[in-house]
């Protein structure tokens, strides 16, 4: 069963559908994470990339993974959400932050990378 999963900025001028992916959900602890969310960690669910459509006037960012490898994130130049994060490695996928989904109770972390970055203010759960 195909699941179409939407979702958008906080300003409502981006929004965005696509596909839910069966690879894994995940939270990342990493430093780009924590800059780019402001946060501890970042929440991010997959969708199949070529499903993915994202409409409205978004701003995008190119850096260097900790790969070697490039990724991009996607952003409303307007509010400020962070929307989307893609790389070269996981080209099949687009993954969106968790709290931009219209359902993000749809979101259901199952596995937690870049631990060893946490902030002591942000514990990773240790169940995942
Ligand atoms: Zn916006
Ligand atoms: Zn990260």
């Amino acid at each position: 069963m195909t699941k179409t999963i939407s979702g958008g900025c906080k300003c409502g001028a981006i929004r965005y559908l696509g596909v839910a992916s069966d690879v894994t959900a995940f939270r990342c602890y990493c430093r780009d994470c924590q800059r780019l969310t402001g946060t501890g960690h970042s929440d991010m669910f997959p969708l199949v990339a070529e499903t993915f459509q994202l409409v409205g006037p978004f701003s995008e960012y190119q850096m260097t993974g900790g790969s070697g490898r490039s990724t991009w994130s996607v952003f409303c130049p307007t509010c400020g959400s962070p929307l989307t994060r893609r790389s070269e490695r996981m080209a099949h996928c687009v993954y969106v932050h968790a709290a931009s989904l219209d359902q993000p109770e749809v979101y259901v972390p199952s596995r937690s990378i870049y631990t060893e970055a946490a902030q002591p203010w942000d514990a990773p759960n240790p169940d995942h």
